[in-house]
């Protein structure tokens, strides 16, 4: 039910929880994270409150600073540790987070199992991890970037939903998007954040991009670029929000 992103130089699972904890009032059942450390994603995830999931990251040493979080408000599968965001392909190689409901899910997921690809938990959100996975795997004449596989991805997803996206081969790279759920762009000095609501991002930012339906969105450490989910190359100007933290 909320969404955090966080790519900069300082440590993603502080921000990412602090964001999370703003976000605590939309409701959720369970939460979880995913950063890339040592070119691996790292992922943890607890049911119930953010403290069950503060608890676990006690214990795991994950120095990294890109990463997404999710507090789940589960739709699809009961609210279990296996069905809490994020979610990964079967090479734990890409890791996604979900806001909303991917409505073809079912027929998705069987045509994703008969290609082999396996599932793990019974929600709706596990067929796009798997579709981006299959995507940057599919031999083209030039192969698929991080951002073009996440953007044939969301072209085949019906239903209202946000996304923040990781992938352990492109580890300084974030890609959102949106359709009909909020996401907000935090503009940061070479730090960028993204948040299904500005609350999580005001303690570090002012400036802010919000996407619109159909668009969807690069953050590196140079900053942002944002694209329509046709692939064409869209110009926003940020907007300051009056808000003190
Ligand atoms: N439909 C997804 C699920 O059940 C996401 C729910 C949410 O927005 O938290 O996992």
């Amino acid at each position: 039910c909320g969404i955090v992103g966080y790519i900069g130089t300082q440590v993603a699972s502080d921000i990412l929880i602090s964001g999370l904890e703003k976000l605590e009032y939309r409701g959720y059942d369970s939460a979880g994270l995913a950063t890339i450390w040592e070119g691996n994603i790292h992922s943890v995830r607890a049911k119930g409150k953010l403290y069950n999931l503060r608890e676990k990251l006690t214990s795991i040493e994950m120095p990294s600073s890109i990463g997404i979080g999710h507090t789940r408000w589960a739709t699809h599968g009961k609210p279990e540790e296996r069905n809490a965001h994020p979610h990964l392909d079967n090479k734990g190689r890409v890791a996604v987070v979900q806001n909303g409901i991917v409505e073809n899910y079912r027929e998705l997921r069987e045509e994703l199992k008969a290609k082999g690809y396996e599932f793990k938990s019974d929600t709706d959100t596990e067929v796009i991890p798997h579709l981006i996975a299959d995507f940057l795997a599919t031999p083209t004449s030039e192969k698929p970037s991080f951002l073009e596989a996440v953007r044939k991805t969301i072209n085949r997803l019906e239903g209202a939903f946000a996304i923040a996206v990781l992938c352990a081969d492109y580890p300084n790279e974030l890609i959102v998007a949106r359709q009909q759920a909020p996401l907000s762009i935090g503009l940061g000095q070479g730090e960028f954040f993204c948040a299904s609501d500005t609350p999580a991002l005001v303690p570090y930012t002012q400036a802010v991009l919000s996407l619109e339906n159909g668009e969807i969105a690069r953050l590196t450490h140079l900053g942002v670029e944002v694209y329509t989910f046709a692939g064409e190359r869209l110009h926003k100007v940020p907007r300051i929000l009056n808000w003190s933290p």
